[in-house]
């Protein structure tokens, strides 16, 4: 079959012949039809410190998808060949506290499917039956393919308590800008939303945020007056992995409010720690899902009219995969979707 492989420890992927994956007896073969390329894939493509610290070579990559069941093994119960399926690409270990408890996201000894084990960016690609999530059929194929990155905005602005309040979200990439949707459907009083790249808040606009700030441009402060947004906001999102996102949110939460942090922040930033104490906030930081909780909540509010489709804005074939890694890489991009 064809794959994307990370093949030298170098910028860039290849395009190749590998064999069909074997499946254990657990195991789900799925034909791939749709794939999305995540923020992790650019890293590995780049191959920068996080990719050479954690990513072994060769290794097929991309953990974003939707497909066909192809072959099942000779123990898997619930899933049927031809069934349409997208599937949680974090594998949990099944034996430790986490997992015996029935928290799967807080399980320890994860692994990622396109990170640690062979991924998706491939015509074929095996997955563990516990991990399949099967699609109903109110999913559009192209919103199937970006369940994970939407899960990751689903479980991030669940996780505080959204309705009537205002919510500040820094940072309008792909997971950004579907929490502004989603906090905005959830029954927000106002949802605003920072980035110094306009074309990515005038999708933020699009996907429903009530006001866009172009921190070059303009000053938090302002449009807090603007919107009567007396005290400050009590809801904050962090999604660019930038100190400056996150201190904005310091500064403009009001007292008791709940921070999220999705954005992978550098080590060496700073923060005001009197904000944090004197204000009482309370910082969650969040990764991954909730394995499944978050992807029925994510499914169900699709079904009740929750639409992200304004994130996908290329598409391209694996063929094309140079040219669809380069405009993700660029940072005006949305959702780029492979086709198989
Ligand atoms: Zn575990």
């Amino acid at each position: 079959m064809k794959a994307l492989v990370k093949q030298e420890k170098d910028r860039g992927l290849v395009l190749k012949e590998v064999p069909v994956p074997e499946i254990g007896p657990r195991d789900v073969l799925v034909k791939v039809k749709k794939t999305a390329i995540c923020g992790t894939d650019t890293h590995i493509y780049k191959w920068d410190r996080w990719a050479q610290k954690n990513v072994p070579v060769p290794m097929v990559i991309g953990h974003e998808f939707m497909g066909h069941v192809e072959k099942v093994g000779s123990d898997v119960k619930g899933i049927k060949v031809g069934e349409r399926v997208s599937a949680e690409g974090h594998l949990t270990c099944g034996h430790c506290r986490s997992c015996r408890e029935g928290v799967r996201h807080l399980c320890p000894n994860t692994k990622g499917i396109g990170v640690h084990t062979p991924g998706c960016f491939a015509e074929y690609l095996s997955v563990p039956e516990e991990n399949i999530f099967k699609l109903p059929p109110h999913i559009s194929d192209e919103i199937s393919a970006i369940l994970d990155p939407f899960g990751n905005a689903v479980h991030t602005a669940l996780s505080c308590d959204i309705p009537g309040e205002d919510v500040l979200i820094t940072g309008a990439g792909p997971i950004g800008i579907m929490s502004a949707a989603i906090a905005k459907f959830a029954g927000a009083r106002s949802v605003v939303v920072t980035d110094p790249n306009p074309k990515r808040l005038e999708r933020a606009k699009k996907l429903g945020a009530t006001r866009c700030v172009n921190i070059r441009e303009e000053k938090i402060k302002d449009v807090v007056e603007e919107l009567s947004i007396w005290d400050g906001f009590s809801v904050g999102l962090e999604m660019s992995g930038h100190p400056d996102g996150l201190n904005d949110l310091l500064k403009s939460a009001r007292p008791g409010a709940k921070i999220a942090l999705l954005g992978i922040l550098p080590q060496t930033t700073l923060i005001d720690w009197d904000l944090v104490i004197f204000k009482m906030l309370t910082i969650k930081g969040i990764y991954g899902r909730e394995i499944f909780s978050t992807w029925h909540k994510m499914s169900n509010m699709v079904y009740g009219g929750l639409k992200v489709d304004d994130v996908i804005t290329h598409r391209f074939p694996y063929q094309d995969f140079e040219e669809a890694f380069e405009t993700m890489i660029s940072g005006d991009s949305g959702k780029i979707i492979l086709e198989w």
